[in-house]
């Protein structure tokens, strides 16, 4: 595969016709995806011409495919491009008090706007870092979770249109922001005001965002949490969102203290407040969604949730890992597709491999359930690609069919990981993570051509967000609660030896 492809790197697209061939072709009927062995798949520009055996028209450039899989660009709809510094160190530790949340763990702590960890972090480095390791791994599309990056507003959508990705942001905005007290309380900090100016500043720049980098970055409006925003904001945000003509994504349902406080103060799971509100419909995806009426931890079971997410169509973005890492399951992804929630994955934060995420969407879903039938490779597969398009209401990507994107991912199965398999779509699920992706076209481009990323220097991108994150973690005691230093809240696995000769 990668030498045939040689000819065509960096190119962009080309004129006449490109054959993928001899792979098996993950290609959509029109009502579902099917698998075609030894197939071939013809794009020309950005558009998908034609998903069959064989094709006859006239070829310009053929990539050769044979032992790999053919698969649509995958859909992540819930990233932060910029989480590197705060997420990264939260294994195995972390505030107790947050009962298992881990983004409350770096929130601002020296009071009212203070200081958070990413403060230190240089957001242009990890802007470019998170663009490429998630291209790099087959995500094609990502949905970003509203990151103002230091208030550089342009650099995120700037980096995409240079990289080529798909992207869907805004900058996200809330009336309330979480942080500590010096002696380690929590606090919501509420000013209505700055909601509103941040729900405009969103609108301004969804509308400068028109027709540019050739439609690839698109926005979204992102109120960030449900534990953050009035009621009046999130009014105001559904009526922006329907006069604009664009989607809204908001974290909810993601953390004890959300779900309790959402109880407590208004009597009302996170779920049904948005649904009474009539926040909630096709255009909305929810970030996380775990703590619903009748999950275990929150020992309230009144209520449907469920039935209310699939009553108003609302699609929920699933992160299993970052959760799973904090001991927080969903319960469970097939409890949600059986009640007939539209599903759609993501990453979260770290890694952002898409391909390597389905595995945990599969096995936790088996163990929640105590059934090995439960979350099936075709289910999560179909997440990751037709749900993450629907989602965003798209029926040009997710698929590989005549008139789609031309959004396409090679994956390598020549590899001992790969070894043998009866069925390449419960291999790639189960098996495989976002290294095997050998090729990934986006609008006709081939962006990654033999495991390599062609925009940028692999290298150089790592040492620059290596160096990033090395200052926030050096200042990481400057903006925790009672100056604590970092190898204290977050102790290393060994002790270091030191005073070695
Ligand atoms: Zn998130």
């Amino acid at each position: 595969m990668a030498e045939a492809a040689k000819g065509a790197a960096g190119a962009c697209a080309a004129e006449g016709v490109t054959v993928i061939e001899g792979g098996w072709i993950v290609a959509f009927d029109g009502r579902e995806h099917r698998i075609i062995e030894n197939g071939t798949l013809a794009f020309q520009g950005d558009t998908i011409l034609d998903v069959a055996k064989s094709y006859r028209g006239a070829v310009e450039r053929r990539i050769d495919a044979r032992g790999a899989l053919v698969i649509p660009g995958l859909v992540n709809c819930h990233v932060h491009i910029g989480a590197h510094a705060g997420d990264r160190m939260i294994l195995d530790a972390g505030r107790r008090d947050v009962f298992r949340s881990g983004f409350l763990n770096y929130c601002p702590a020296k009071g009212i706007g203070g200081k958070t960890i990413f403060s230190f972090e240089n957001p242009r480095a990890t802007i470019r870092y998170s663009l490429a390791s998630l291209l790099r791994t087959g995500s094609t599309t990502v949905v970003e979770m509203g990151g103002d990056f230091s208030g550089d507003l342009s650099a995120i959508a700037e980096h995409a249109g240079e990289l080529g990705i798909r992207l869907y942001t805004c900058p996200g905005f809330s009336t309330g922001a979480h942080h500590f007290d010096q002696a380690g309380r929590h606090h919501i900090h509420y000013d209505e005001k700055a909601g509103m100016a941040g729900l405009e500043r969103a609108c301004r720049f969804a509308e400068g965002m028109a027709g540019k980098h050739g439609g690839r970055v698109r926005p979204i409006l992102v109120p960030f949490e449900y534990h953050l925003c009035s009621p009046d904001l999130l009014r105001r945000t559904k009526d922006a969102a329907r006069r604009l003509g664009i989607g809204i994504t908001m974290h909810c349902a993601e953390s004890m203290p959300e779900f309790q406080d959402s109880v407590r103060q208004t009597g009302r799971t996170p779920v049904a407040f948005l649904d009474d509100l009539g926040f909630l419909g096709p255009e909305v995806i929810l970030g996380h969604c775990i703590y619903l009426s009748g999950h275990s931890q929150t020992a309230y079971p009144y209520g449907g949730d469920l039935e209310i997410l699939a009553r108003t169509g609302a699609a929920i973005a699933h992160c299993p890992l970052v959760f799973g890492r904090r001991g927080v399951v969903l319960e469970s992804f097939q409890r949600y597709l059986d009640a007939g929630v539209r599903m759609a994955l993501g990453t979260d934060s770290y890694p952002q491999d898409l391909a390597g995420e389905m595995k945990f969407v599969s096995v936790l879903s088996k163990v929640v359930d105590r059934h090995m039938e439960s979350a099936k490779a075709r289910d999560v597969f179909n997440a990751a690609t037709l749900g993450g398009a629907a989602a965003l209401g798209r029926d040009d990507l997710g698929r590989l069919a005549p008139g789609a994107k031309a959004d396409i991912v090679i994956v390598d199965f020549e590899t001992l990981r790969a070894g043998p398999f009866l069925d390449p779509i419960k291999a790639f699920v189960h098996c495989m993570n976002g290294d095997a992706v050998d090729t990934v076209i986006v609008d006709g481009r081939i962006l990654v051509e033999n495991k390599r990323l062609l925009a940028w220097d692999e290298r150089a991108l790592l040492a620059e967000v290596r160096a990033s994150t090395a200052s926030a973690w050096a200042n990481f005691s400057a903006y925790y609660p009672f100056n604590e230093k970092i190898d204290e809240a977050f102790p290393p696995a060994f002790r270091p030896w030191d005073g070695l000769a």
